[in-house]
């Protein structure tokens, strides 16, 4: 099978050929159709954070796919069941964060892509447990993105506490971004979109964007704040300017969702403005196996649009740069089909 691997920090991916893995007892072996590229493959590539992957080894968390083959205690799944592989590869099932609908805050978890091999290859072994089913209706081409960019900003809108009569601010409209604008018109709330190209702000409107902020021309706080400030940032662009734009375009009581991980990620919290502002700042983690079992059931009955552009996994290391330029529409997919 062909595989895209990362044999070092410093260099680019290798296309090869390697032997399609053997299926253990509670995993599937899932024959990849489309495979998406998240931001959080290129920190992986890169060696971007303080826990790093070990070399050599396949990204890939926004896996799409048919079951091709299964273990003997995966009884729960036929073959040929469409399936994603997410973020959580697996998590022990057992701690308080599991057992109480955190499974994400598992101290045990395996990650695809990142921990365990992911699906930048023709077929990935998974978790029988772990794999979340993709409804009939849905496009293997919009489910990709929606197995990372799309769970992770549903789960940021959901603890933002979006609701009618807030105002959302939404950092960053790449491949999580045009997802989490949806998700808070979904949910309610009037929008503010912020990015620095001119597509993408053209692409905030065409979703419905109530304002638009061009981070390159204008100070995004003091317009937030000339708009009364925001309830909920949910930062999603890669770099510490826009987050602590994010931080302080918040009004008294708002809160703040960290997403992006920007290599050093670094917010500083004036203490005094903080607490008289009854402010927060959550961190957000990807979503659980029920918040992506949501938003796709949300993708399938027509309220998000998937923006992306499919290439050949050949391609991934041109298609690496051309999101660090900025230059994607949302997000690109590859298709293994
Ligand atoms: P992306 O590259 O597709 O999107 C980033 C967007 O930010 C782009 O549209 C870019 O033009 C814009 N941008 C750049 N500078 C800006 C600025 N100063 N102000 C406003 N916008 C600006 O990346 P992505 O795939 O959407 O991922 C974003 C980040 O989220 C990455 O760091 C990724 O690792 C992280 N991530 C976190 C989680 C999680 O669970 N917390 C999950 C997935 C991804
Ligand atoms: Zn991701
Ligand atoms: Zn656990």
């Amino acid at each position: 099978m062909k595989a895209a691997v990362v044999t070092s920090f410093t260099e680019p991916l290798r296309v090869e050929e390697r032997d399609v893995p053997a299926v253990g007892p509670e995993q599937v072996l899932v024959r990849i159709e489309t495979s998406g590229l998240c931001h959080t493959d290129i920190h992986a590539a890169r060696g971007d954070w303080p826990v790093k992957p070990s070399l050599p080894f396949v990204p890939g968390h926004e896996g799409i796919g048919l079951v091709a083959a299964k273990g003997d205690l995966v009884d729960h799944l036929r073959i040929g069941d469409r399936v994603a592989i997410a973020w959580l590869a697996q998590a022990c099932g057992r701690c308080d964060h599991c057992v109480s609908g955190w499974e994400t805050l598992c101290e045990a978890q395996q990650n695809s892509g990142y921990s365990v091999d992911g699906a930048y290859a023709e077929y990935a072994l998974a978790h029988g447990e772990y794999v979340v089913r993709v409804p009939d209706g849905v496009d293997p081409l919009d489910a990709a993105p929606l197995a990372c960019a799309g769970v992770t900003t549903y789960k940021a809108v959901k603890v933002s506490g979006a609701r009618p009569g807030t105002r959302v601010l939404v950092s960053g409209i790449g491949g999580l971004g045009h997802l989490a604008l949806q998700y808070a018109r979904v949910f309610g709330a009037e929008t503010i979109a912020v990015d620095v190209t001119d597509a993408k702000l053209a692409l905030a409107e065409e979703l419905g964007a109530d304002h638009v902020i061009d981070a390159r021309t204008s100070d995004v706080a003091a317009v937030a704040r000339h708009l009364g400030g925001v309830d909920a940032a949910i930062a999603l662009a890669v770099n510490n300017t826009a987050v602590r734009a994010a931080y302080d375009s918040l009004r008294r009581g708002g809160s703040l969702v960290l997403v992006a991980l920007p290599e050093d990620g670094r917010l500083e919290i004036p203490v005094f403005d903080h607490v008289l502002g009854g402010k927060k700042v959550i961190g957000s983690i990807v979503g659980t196996r029920e918040d992506l079992a949501e938003v796709f059931r949300i993708h399938q009955r027509g309220a998000t649009r998937v923006i992306r552009e499919t290439r050949r996994l050949d391609e991934v290391n041109a298609c690496f740069e051309q999101v660090l330029s900025g230059e994607v529409t949302a997000r690109l997919v590859f298709d293994l089909r």
